[in-house]
């Protein structure tokens, strides 16, 4: 995939905020410290366009990016931050709520999860929110590279399991730092925005 274009649009906590220009979209999703900035970066071969995280739950903003002006990542708010006060947790989860369910261009949902660990209760809690949705999900399993590839299919069979995962759902390895996994996800995101 040659990302010609890759623009920050805005920065959104409410519906009338979002882009109207009604392209594709595919939303990214995960805990915080995930590796989900250093996704973005990776895939769109930009090295500060998505701002990696150094505080616990900095963004709570759904952050829109136009790729190719021909569709958006949305990259919403990492979740499970225990030390994040009851009610800004409140907040968030209305807004990821609001977005997730209404948002009429949203093809598809990478969630991601850290391959080194199964995954948290946070994480199970959203794979059945967007399951009961009935929100395309792909499950994403970052920092492959932390983990021996003889133990890869071990740690995927732990995800696959914590999260009970429907069998239709891909799962994808991936490593920013090698940018394993890139060209293969890249290939299930243009296919979906093209549908
Ligand atoms: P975010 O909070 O989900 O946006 O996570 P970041 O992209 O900021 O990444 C959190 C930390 O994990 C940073 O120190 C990254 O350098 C590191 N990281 C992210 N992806 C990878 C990866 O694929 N491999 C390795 N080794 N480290 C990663």
């Amino acid at each position: 995939m040659l990302v010609k274009k890759a623009d920050f649009v805005i920065s959104a906590v409410k519906p009338e905020q979002y882009p109207d220009d009604a392209l594709p979209e595919i939303a990214l999703a995960g805990r915080s410290n995930v590796g989900k900035s250093s996704l973005i970066n990776c895939l769109l071969c930009r090295k500060n366009l998505a701002r990696t995280s150094s505080k616990p739950g900095k963004t709570q903003t759904i952050n829109f990016y136009r790729i190719n002006d021909a569709f958006y990542f949305a990259d919403v708010p990492g979740y499970g931050f225990a030390r994040v006060p009851k009610s800004v947790k409140k907040t968030w989860g209305k807004m990821m709520e609001t977005y997730l369910i209404g948002r009429k261009p949203l093809k598809a949902v990478i969630q991601m999860v850290d391959l080194r660990h199964p995954p948290s209760k946070d994480d199970q809690t959203m794979y059945d929110f967007l399951k009961y949705h009935q929100i395309p999900v792909w499950v994403v399993a970052t920092k492959a590279d932390k983990v021996p590839r003889g133990k890869w299919q071990k740690h995927l069979k732990i995800v696959k399991e914590t999260l009970d995962m429907e069998k239709e759902d891909p799962i994808l390895l991936f490593s920013a730092q090698t940018a394993y996994g890139k060209e293969q996800l890249w290939h299930l995101i243009v296919q979906q925005v093209a549908n």
